[in-house]
């Protein structure tokens, strides 16, 4: 039987902390140990080693509900590198509980290729969620206080757009009433709860540079408004300075290792609908600071999770990929070409060609943006010859190269052709190529992604979201980049249209202004903040013996 990733993870010796740290220049006092095996990474970084500073992000098709292995072949394709020498860290997200109790399963890779200790990182890591959590809810409380203590801002109750969160599906709490229990116990409103990573604040702390940087994009987050419909800020409310410090530590990046001892950060994990999707730019930069090669990775597919690279991180990085890799799977191409969820496994070559204009979609998207493009092909045990020599030559059709990695069955051994490549891309000469530019109007820069990204024709508002631009275009916060809060599973807002679909549009209903994150997002579809759990949540498969080992954590 193979072993679990669990198991594989529980396994393999781990390096202490401190000899990960001295691999890339840090020293004892550059790192703050949670126990041995991970840590904080003080900041500002002071070592003076000039590095090389590739970027390379990781990013992927459509994917079918089970993830296509973004996770697995950014940290496979890190220890790649490392096996050939170069000096590379890994900068990624950090797991949420919600997928972790629900469906898809934990962030930390899979197989061979992981970050670990994984049951740390999976459950409660650092404890960077639990500071958000309790910050985004200090905030929430500090509102309400606010009310019932006479309301000197005239806050409009209806009109609070800071919700609640948690960092567990709770489909229960999407939609409540708080305030109940008479004059004592507040002002009874409409209310509800998110998931912690769809928080402002997690938007806000991976977009942050630094600490003052913090402070000033939590001053600048939206609250609500008041009876006459003007907006109201943290800045209004005065306690900026104290959410900031519930922050302090979460701000700063964590340091663990892969299987094969290459160094990650693991640091910040938004939503990639409702927020950009991306781990913190200072894991990344920090990375960049203390190794020649960094790989990120960018969550759903290139429509989302890429397009909220170029678009919103990139920017706020100060620093353009040197290269590109989309990972595809047989398995997802079959399922944008028809293939029923359960019979993924079985060979069906035409399917799998009917599903790969999604790839080809998803490679333009990126290509667009004048970088260098590889496509990695993230082999399963069911894949079948024929479909991967079917896949391959579709590929070189597209005039770009496919290499098949074999990271989760090997490790870093199952990618060493796509580390070499990737090596080589980041040396071609590239021109990045914005999308858009901040000035054109929110309405143009979403026509721009989804005519140029997702393929389609258009986009078309609610009655809602048309008068709520013309607000924004007077509170001047038309400026800002549009973040698309749309369906991973589909080029379109409707997760039934699979394959590359044309000729649709895309209906916004709503936008929320995210003023300290620094976006404005567009609302599609019928995208929650709040999931629930599936009938068999993955939580059911957990458990934990006498001594303290962890089974079933995937
Ligand atoms: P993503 O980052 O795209 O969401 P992950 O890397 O988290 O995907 O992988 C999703 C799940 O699929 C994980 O449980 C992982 O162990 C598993 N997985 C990834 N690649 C493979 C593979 N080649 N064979 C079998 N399972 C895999």
């Amino acid at each position: 039987m193979t072993e679990t990733d669990i198991e594989i993870s529980q396994n393999t010796p781990l390096l202490p902390i401190k000899q990960i740290a001295e691999r890339i220049g840090l020293s004892a006092t550059d790192i703050d140990p949670y126990g041995h095996t991970k840590a904080k990474i003080h900041l500002p970084v002071t070592v003076d080693r000039p590095t090389k500073q590739k970027l390379v992000l990781v990013t992927s098709i459509n994917p079918t509900p089970a993830g296509e292995g973004k996770s697995t072949v950014t940290v496979g394709l890190g220890d790649a590198l490392t096996r050939q020498g170069k000096r590379t860290i890994i900068a990624l997200r950090e797991p949420s509980l919600g997928p972790v109790m629900g469906l898809k399963g934990g962030a930390t890779g899979g197989g061979h290729a992981q970050v670990v200790p994984m049951e740390d990182i999976n459950l409660h890591f650092t404890g960077d969620m639990h500071a958000l959590t309790e910050a985004h809810d200090t905030l929430a409380a500090l509102i309400d206080n606010h009310i019932q203590q006479g309301n000197e801002l005239n806050l409009d109750p209806r009109q609070i757009v800071w919700k609640r969160v948690l960092d567990i599906n709770d489909r229960e709490l999407r939609n409540i009433v708080v305030g109940l229990g008479g004059r004592t116990s507040g002002e009874p409103r409409q209310d509800g709860f998110d998931i912690t990573v769809a928080s402002e604040l997690m938007a806000v702390l991976c977009l942050s540079k630094d600490l003052p940087d913090l402070k000033h994009r939590v001053n600048q987050i939206l609250i609500g408004y008041t009876y006459d419909r003007q907006p109201v800020y943290v800045r209004d409310l005065k306690v900026g300075g104290a959410i900031t410090l519930l922050l302090k530590d979460a701000l700063m990046p964590n340091l663990v290792q892969t299987l094969e001892h290459t160094p990650a950060i693991i640091h910040g994990g938004p939503f990639a609908n409702i927020a950009h999707g991306c781990n913190s730019i200072l894991a990344t930069h920090t990375a960049m600071q203390l190794a020649d090669y960094t790989v990120t990775e960018a969550g759903f597919g290139a429509d989302l999770g890429g397009e909220k690279f170029m678009d919103i991180t990139v920017p706020a990085l100060g620093k353009t990929p040197d290269a590109v890799v989309v990972v595809a799977t047989v398995r997802a191409l079959k399922y944008n070409g028809g293939v029923a969820k359960g019979d993924l496994t079985q060979e069906n070559v035409a399917a799998l060609l009917k599903g790969a204009p999604n790839l080809e979609r998803h490679v333009r998207g990126m290509q667009r943006y004048g970088v260098p493009v590889i496509v990695a092909i993230n082999r399963f045990s069911s894949d079948t010859d024929s479909e991967i020599s079917a896949l391959l030559a579709y590929i070189q059709e597209l005039g770009v190269t496919g290499y098949v990695t074999t990271v989760w069955a090997d490790g870093g051994a199952g990618a060493i052709d796509l580390a070499d490549a990737v090596v080589e891309a980041t040396e071609e000469s590239s021109q990045f190529v914005p999308l858009y530019n901040n000035q054109d109007s929110l309405t143009e820069k979403m026509t721009k992604i989804v005519t140029e990204i997702y393929g389609g024709q258009g986009v078309e508002l609610s009655a809602k979201a048309s008068r709520q631009l013309r607000t924004f275009a007077q509170n001047g916060w038309d400026n800002l980049p549009v973040c698309m809060a749309k369906t991973q599973y589909s080029l379109s807002d409707d997760p039934k249209l699979l394959g590359a679909p044309t000729g649709f549009t895309i209906h916004v209903r709503e936008f929320a202004p995210r003023l300290g994150a620094g976006f404005i997002v567009a609302l599609t579809g019928n995208v929650l903040t709040m999931p629930g759990l599936p009938k068999h949540p993955a939580a059911l498969d957990m458990d934990i013996d006498e001594t303290g080992k962890i089974t079933g954590l995937f």
